[in-house]
């Protein structure tokens, strides 16, 4: 039986560093909102990515690493310590902004083949630069029809799908600004 910390470990962030995709940059400022709902039992799909609201008016934020020597930002964060920038081992842990822009994006029509991907479909992926100079891969929230590169975006927590369990299992998305 799978669980959904099982499946991140092994596909999501490995299947989506494959993908390459055009890119613009940008910045932008914005809040948060929290999908989850009381009651629930939602558990990250996997430990580390993001840090979990412990109360209502808290907010997630991606956690990632800073390397001490260089400056590097990297997300997801380094569990080795070791920065591929200026080769030390030099690292801390940082809360990423919760704000960016998307650099690329794509839609998707069809689940992809390797059961890997468990969320509803069509769905939608890409990256998402932030302010500290780290492109993040990502899922976005919200109406797919509406985005747009460069778009303002804000981070999100949201049920992906439920596993074998019964957990509904969370991840991190953007989601476009509401205006
Ligand atoms: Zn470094």
């Amino acid at each position: 039986m799978k669980n959904c910390k099982d499946l991140l470990e092994q596909k999501f962030i490995k299947r989506y560093d494959k993908m390459k995709l055009e890119v613009e940059a940008g910045l932008i400022f914005v809040d948060i909102e929290l999908t989850t709902k009381e009651g629930e039992r939602m558990i990250p799909i996997t430990d580390g990515l993001y840090t979990m609201p412990q109360s209502p008016g808290e907010k997630p934020q991606l956690i990632g690493s800073r390397c001490l020597s260089c400056g590097e930002i990297y997300f997801p964060r380094k569990e080795k310590g070791l920065c591929v920038h200026c080769q030390q081992k030099n690292m801390e842990e940082v809360k990423l902004s919760r704000h960016g822009k998307i650099a690329s994006f794509t839609v998707v029509m069809q689940p992809p083949a390797g059961g890997f991907y468990r969320g509803p479909v069509p769905y939608a992926y890409g990256y998402v630069d932030l302010p500290e100079g780290v492109r993040v891969e990502t899922l976005f929230a919200g109406d797919l029809d509406a985005l747009e590169t460069d778009m303002d975006v804000e981070l999100v927590v949201e049920k992906l799908y439920e596993d074998d369990e019964g957990n509904e299992c969370a991840t991190y998305k953007f989601k476009p600004v509401q205006k």
